[in-house]
């Protein structure tokens, strides 16, 4: 009979914290539901990059003068430099540069020493690739002007973190009935005028 009623004990406390388990998930889970979705609609929406954003780096093959200024400044002697010295003009010439996008840390050490500031850093960061060996860009594919977001005409260009009012930094405490995540570019320029127009904000 003791056993019996312990048997019935242990069940009665596991329903109770089983069903306290599954009050805790559920109260997750309508905790969210209450939010409004923050997630941005990749490709077809993509956030805006940060203006000092460091991306694919952008080479331009007649400023270089192949210095090697940026092979001596890379943490990891990254830059290829393959140049001859044209004994006629006792000056070097460029046949070819290279950077491995598969082992760059995205520093921008080279950007910043180029004497002649043939390096840029653009705002491309898709770099996805099935062969590895296919990021060691040469100075053709270096040379490629760089995609933008807020140029693609397929793309919804949005603006990190414009969507919250002023001075809020959680976007989980935002109510459910503000409009979702990100502004385009238009709106955000129409409220910036709005603003030196003397509107709110001003
Ligand atoms: S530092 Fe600039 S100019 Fe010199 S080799 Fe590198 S890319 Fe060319
Ligand atoms: S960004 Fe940094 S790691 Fe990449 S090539 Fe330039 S110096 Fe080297």
């Amino acid at each position: 009979m003791f056993g019996f009623l312990q048997k019935v004990g242990d069940y009665t406390k596991d329903a109770v914290s089983a069903a306290s388990y599954i009050t805790q998930g559920l109260s997750v889970t309508f905790d969210h539901l209450s939010r409004r979705p923050i997630t941005v609609q990749y490709p077809y929406e993509k956030l805006i990059p940060s203006e000092r954003y460091r991306g694919r780096i952008h080479f331009e093959f007649d400023k270089c003068i192949a210095c090697e200024v940026c092979v001596r400044v890379c943490p990891i002697n990254l830059p290829v430099v393959d140049w001859t010295m044209n004994k006629q003009t006792k000056k070097k010439e460029l046949s070819n540069y290279s950077i491995d996008f598969g082992v760059c840390i995205f520093c921008g050490n080279c950007v910043e020493y180029c004497p002649t500031n043939c390096l840029s850093m653009t705002e491309e960061y898709e770099l996805a690739a099935f062969d590895r060996h296919s990021l060691n860009f040469d100075n053709v594919a270096l040379g490629r002007l760089p995609t933008s977001v807020t140029s693609d005409p397929a793309v919804v260009p949005l603006r990190e973190l414009a969507y919250l009012p002023k001075g809020e930094l959680d976007p989980h405490v935002v109510p459910a009935t503000s409009p979702r995540a990100g502004k385009l570019p238009e709106q955000v320029l129409a409220e910036l005028k709005a603003e030196s127009n003397g509107g709110p904000g001003s």
